[in-house]
């Protein structure tokens, strides 16, 4: 796998792959790479010519400094991991060359509440930085097609917006959540969570399948309440926990008059955030 840590170099190799008429995939990341980065890869690799990834951890997109901090990196675990995948392209920039001060890197778009709702609610300012980041990425790798998990569904929503808004020349390629045995979804976080909450955290899976499979005899109210309190134990915090309108993000009133319905959430385990959903229907 070759590594390019400069725009102009990442952007070259692309550029080459496409004078052979090969089709480019690209798989963003922040490092810390676990079997639901592999994921993103292997349907890459199995839809385009070339696949690249890149691992830049985003400072515009912490809203908490220390978050920011304590965030997980492993480059050389991680680079094993791409090349035993086969990605063909690493893509490792620094701050400045994704951030150079004379290119502005601002996003143009109007989000309306896509942005502002769920995450948004709790973390301001965190899908500003993520458009911005990726809309810098799309621009220097400019890839055929863009893969992204569900397991962060508000944000592909965000960037599916931003790609129709600008015409940007790139399929988003949405791919499903990849979890642990026990269910918890793979995240960078986990492994920052403490054994006790390591243990108890795959209840956020557990609620949200036992939401889905009272969704067709439950109100949404009751759906919501429930799953509050399911997720408050063991010192569990959840956050938020909505059923909302897959397409605008909106709460949803009924279910049975919502074509394409998922249900969001947010738990605090221990010092950790860890993030989940689950598609109620499409
Ligand atoms: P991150 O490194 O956390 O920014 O994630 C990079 C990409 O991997 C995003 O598109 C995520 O949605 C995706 N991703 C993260 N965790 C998972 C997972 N458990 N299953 C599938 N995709 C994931």
């Amino acid at each position: 796998m070759r590594i390019y840590k400069s725009a102009t170099s990442i952007a070259q190799y692309v550029h080459n792959r496409k004078q052979e008429k090969h089709s480019v995939g690209f798989a963003p990341t922040m490092g810390a790479l676990h079997e639901g980065h592999m994921s993103l890869i292997a349907l890459s690799r199995k839809k385009c010519n070339r696949t690249v990834s890149s691992i830049f951890v985003n400072p515009t997109q912490f809203n908490d400094k220390s978050d920011l901090k304590k965030y997980p990196r492993t480059l050389d675990k991680d680079r094993k991991m791409l090349s035993r995948a086969k990605c063909d392209a690493l893509f490792y920039p620094t701050v400045k060359e994704i951030y150079p001060e004379k290119v502005d890197t601002s996003v143009d778009v109007d989000f309306g509440t896509l942005t502002t709702v769920l995450e948004g609610e709790f973390r301001p300012g965190h899908f500003a930085g993520v458009a911005q980041v990726v809309k810098r990425l799309l621009d220097i790798v400019q890839p055929d097609k863009l893969f992204m998990g569900q397991k962060d569904f508000q944000q592909f929503t965000i960037i599916q917006h931003m790609i129709n808004e600008l015409n940007i020349p790139t399929q988003l390629v949405v791919c499903p959540i990849i979890r642990e045995k026990d269910g918890l979804a793979m995240s960078s976080r986990n492994v920052r969570l403490e054994p006790h909450f390591r243990k108890h955290a795959p209840k956020i899976f557990k609620t949200l399948k036992q939401t889905k499979k009272e969704s067709k005899t439950n109100t949404v109210g009751k759906l919501q309440k429930a799953a509050m309190k399911s997720l408050s134990t063991e010192g569990m915090r959840p956050e938020y926990f909505r059923i909302v309108d897959g397409y605008t993000l909106q709460p949803v009133r009924s279910l049975s008059k919502t074509k394409y319905a998922v249900a969001c959430t947010a738990v605090w385990a221990g010092d950790v955030r860890l993030i989940d959903n689950i598609i109620l229907k499409k």
